[in-house]
């Protein structure tokens, strides 16, 4: 208690022959002691510094520096030209730099427990970071792939702890998953103790998770995060429509395991692919789902090994329930069977009985279908970069299907595609009136799903007007061009 004031560090400045005191906790890292020397000294806080003392001596800027008086105050002198004359090395510079800051805080507040507020502050100096950089230089080194990324007004929260705060924001379907960085997938214990807590009991989800992580392949859209979003928004569908209340405890853990495993060992290359290269998958399975197939497949290999089985508690009889429910849900998820599943869905939802088997399997299908294609519900800064893996992984099956001389389907084509024509049809066609039937069985929805997606295509569609009216200018001014010529 009493030890408040060694954790702080005094240091005077001179600032145009003023004295200016500084003070910062010991636990700060050198960038942020350099940032408040500029601050105090009314540089711009990311400029480059020495710090001299009385004897023109350089200082070392780090939480250790030595102490200094009031009578010998340290002065601030701003480095500039030569080394940094690069905008883009500069602009690396600082990414490193922050990137360092985060990773010696994280290993720092891993032990010390205030890892939440610290990387809040991590993060929200990346954000004041790049928008410095962005208004310092303009766009001229910020096109093509270094974008900034856009900013976000979506809540954040801290995870590794799962307070109940961060419980909530999986709850909601406008959770930021790029929030969470790769590694984070990694669970601790901690966390894996936690994740327990909303959901259930029967939920014996063990460290051995990994197996699973890793039996996703690092393609561009389906990755594992991709599986942790669907496997959220199941979540957050499970605690929006009070489903625990009205499934039984395996149907909740059927589709909590089906989103987990529904796109194992994807091979980036969708079934029409697999069908016409005539893969091995598509051999195996007879061109019958075959990606479906796989995950399943790869699901039930890995829960085979002692040390993945988390149904090893449950009878025979409840496996074979559970093994069954999980591999109707992931078969479901082939959009090839989209009209088929929601045809039927929509000829018991008027009179929906939660008491009838088949009633409830086709509600889970469909509610694992909505989650797997459930991106546009988040918000527009969370779902836009998902729009951009997909179609990168869209057009790497075209540029193989180009090469291998197969059929190229026109929204694969990266001539053909665009972001608002790829997304208008979709969020029309697929996911509205997909979404709006199932808000006749849980009106509770529209709100936080369905809203969100009509204001996507909204969006869209204006953007896509503006491209129009782009090419229509595009297309004037070569036709000018050559009328121009031609008069020549
Ligand atoms: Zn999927």
């Amino acid at each position: 208690m009493g030890s408040a004031s060694s954790a702080y560090r005094m240091i005077y400045l001179d600032v145009d022959g003023r004295i200016q005191k500084v003070v910062f906790s010991r636990f700060c890292s050198p960038c942020d002691i350099k940032e408040l020397f500029c601050t105090a000294t009314g540089l711009s806080r990311n400029t480059t510094i020495s710090l001299l003392d009385s004897t023109g001596a350089m200082v070392s800027i780090d939480p250790t520096m030595p102490n200094n008086s009031e009578r010998s105050p340290y002065k601030v002198v701003p480095i500039t030209g030569g080394q940094l004359a690069d905008k883009e090395e500069l602009f690396q510079n600082v990414l490193t730099q922050v990137a360092e800051q985060f990773s010696s805080r994280w290993s720092y507040f891993r032990l010390e427990g205030m890892k939440v507020v610290e990387i809040e502050k991590c993060r929200s100096d990346i954000k004041k970071l790049r928008e410095e950089m962005a208004s310092r230089n303009n766009s001229s080194f910020l096109d093509d792939n270094k974008k900034l990324t856009p900013r976000r007004d979506v809540p954040s929260y801290p995870k590794y702890m799962l307070s109940q705060q961060t419980i909530d924001a999986l709850r909601k379907p406008a959770f930021d998953v790029w929030l969470w960085e790769s590694n984070e997938y990694h669970l601790s214990q901690e966390t894996v103790e936690a994740l327990r807590q909303p959901i259930f009991d029967v939920w014996q989800w063990e460290p051995n998770e990994l197996c699973i992580h890793d039996n996703y392949r690092n393609n561009p859209f389906h990755n594992f995060r991709h599986c942790f979003c669907v496997t959220q928004m199941m979540y957050s569908m499970i605690y929006l429509c009070n489903l625990q209340e009205k499934f039984t405890q395996v149907d909740i853990l059927i589709l909590m395991t089906a989103a987990v495993c529904h796109d194992l060992d994807h091979p980036v290359y969708n079934n029409t692919y697999q069908i016409n290269a005539r893969t091995e998958l598509a051999v195996r399975y007879n061109d019958i789902s075959p990606l479906e197939n796989h995950h399943c497949a790869v699901a039930f290999q890995i829960f085979s090994q002692p040390d993945c089985n988390i149904f090893a508690n449950f009878d025979p009889e409840a496996f074979k329930q559970i093994r069954q429910g999980t591999i109707t849900l992931i078969l479901a998820t082939d959009m090839a069977r989209h009209g088929e599943i929601l045809d039927s869905f929509k000829q018991k939802v008027d009179n929906f009985d939660f008491t009838n088997e088949e009633h409830v399997t086709c509600l889970k299908m469909v509610l694992i279908k909505c989650c797997d294609i459930s991106n546009e519900v988040r918000p527009m800064e969370v779902a836009e970069p998902w729009v951009d893996c997909l179609l990168e992984e869209y057009f790497m099956q075209s540029d193989r299907e180009k090469a291998e001389g197969l059929p190229v389907a026109p929204f694969m084509d990266r001539e053909k595609v665009t972001k608002p024509t790829a997304q208008i049809g979709f969020i029309k066609f697929v996911l509205i009136p997909m979404f709006e039937t199932v808000m006749k069985l849980f009106p509770q929805i529209e709100e936080v799903m369905v809203q969100p997606l009509r204001e996507s295509r909204d969006r869209y569609e204006e953007l896509k007007q503006i491209d129009d009216a782009m090419n229509e200018v595009q297309k004037k001014k070569s036709e000018n061009l050559t009328m121009g010529g031609k008069k020549k």
